[in-house]
This record gives structure tokens, sequence and C-alpha cells, in this order.
């Protein structure tokens, strides 16, 4: 498993978030995480990357995890390829090189300030961003939020490409279920800060869980 992820609980001062959250996500799986808004996907995702601190439960990291932060978190006066850069500071070589040779869309775009980009060119420089880093796994939080349809399919179509050459694991966070559904072999859906069902895609698809998950968006 690269992450494993035990009876997680995760409060916001007196108000439980996450009550006993358990998933796992092994080498080069795709894995969705469904719920409607406010189910407590966003906190998993920021407990399982150390930005937010569990109260309860345990969580095993094995290799390196990379982030698509919900809302894209450019810098919106810095280039393209500054933004790129800024995924690798950890590392000490940082050639964008590899990220528009996978993302060849990005290239034309590398001397423009990231704020100037559409959402759909944005969410792909923060997916490059990402990829700077060279992941065992990507956690993608909300990736097709206010985008249109063509650009996410555009998006789903580079994150199965990484995944079947590279072996690259994904964590999908969606509230479009039917996507993660897709694109991911196995999901569990979220809500009100515990998981409500988990299986393989084809299976949960017509699932009561999932169908409640849909409503909650209204
Ligand atoms: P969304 O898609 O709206 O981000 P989500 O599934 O990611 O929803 P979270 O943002 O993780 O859900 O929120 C889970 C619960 O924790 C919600 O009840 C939310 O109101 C609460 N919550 C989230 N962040 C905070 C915070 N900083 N302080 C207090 N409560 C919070």
């Amino acid at each position: 498993m690269i992450v494993e992820v035990r009876d997680l609980v995760v409060h916001y001062g007196a108000a439980t978030a996450l009550d006993g959250v358990s998933l796992s996500v092994g080498e080069g799986e795709m894995v969705a995480l469904i719920g409607a808004n406010g189910a407590g996907k966003t906190t998993l995702v920021n407990t399982v990357c150390g930005v937010k601190q569990a109260s309860g439960g345990r969580i095993d990291v094995h290799g390196n995890l990379a982030l698509v932060p919900e809302g894209r978190h450019l810098f919106a006066s810095l280039s393209v390829d500054d933004n790129l850069r800024l995924g690798a500071w950890r590392q000490k070589k940082r050639t964008t090189g590899h990220v528009y040779d996978l993302l060849p869309g990005l290239t034309k775009l590398r001397n423009r300030p990231a704020g100037r980009l559409s959402g759909g060119e944005q969410q792909m420089v923060a997916l490059g961003r990402a990829l700077m880093a060279c992941p065992d796994l990507l956690v993608i939080d909300e990736m097709s939020l206010g985008l249109a349809p063509k650009i996410v399919a555009d998006l789903a179509a580079h994150l199965r490409d990484r995944n079947t050459t590279d072996g690259l694991a994904v964590l999908l966070i969606e509230q479009n279920a039917q996507l993660a559904l897709d694109l991911c072999a196995r999901a569990y859906v979220l809500e009100a800060g515990r998981v409500v069902a988990e299986g393989p895609s084809g299976e949960l698809a017509g699932s009561p869980e999932v169908a409640a998950a849909y409503l909650g968006l209204e």
C-alpha cells in the first residue's frame, strides 16, 4: 500500500469532521473518494498530507505524495514555468522538461503569468506542478470543479495515461461521482465524516449511497 488510513478521527474544535475513516490506495491504483459538500473530503486530504492534525487513528504512507489542491493555488503573477518549478522545490534538479513532454499543451503557455490562464489551463498547471515532484501517489482535490466537460475529459485522459504508462497511483476526490467512478477502478463514498460504501466502481455506480452523494449537491 502507498497510503493506508485507519480509523481516522478529525475534529474542528468540538465538531467531528471525520469519524473513524479507513481507506487505502495501493501501488498503481486509481481510487476515488466521493461525497457531497461537507462530507469531509478536503479534511481527509489535508490530514493525509499533514496540514491538519488527527485526533485519532493512524496514517501510514510509503512513498511520495503530491497534492493538486482544491482551487489550484497557483501564484498568479508568476509564469507557468516558475509555478512548475515550485513543485520540485525540495529537489536539487528542477527541470521542467518532462512535464512539458507529459502535458504538451503547457509548452506554449510557459512564459505566461498563471493568473492570465483559463480555469482549465490553470488546472493543467496545477497537475504539472504536482508531477514535478515525480510522486508515487497523486492526491487530487476537486479536479473538475467549475471546468467544462471537454477540459475535464482532457485532464482525465492525462491521468489515465500517467497511470497506465508510469504506474502513477491516484486518489481522486470528487463531487462529480460519474467522473470519479468512470476513471477509478475502486471508490469510497463519504457521508458526514464516515465511509458509507466502498468497493469496485462498477458495483457502486447504481448504489443508493452514490445517489445520496449526488443529491447532496443540490
Ligand atoms: P467541500 O467539497 O465543501 O470542501 P468536503 O467534503 O471537502 O466538502 P470538508 O471541507 O472536509 O468537506 O468539511 C467537513 C466538515 O468539517 C464540514 O461539516 C465542515 O463544515 C467542517 N469544517 C471544514 N473546515 C472547517 C474549519 N476550518 N473549521 C470548522 N469546521 C470546518
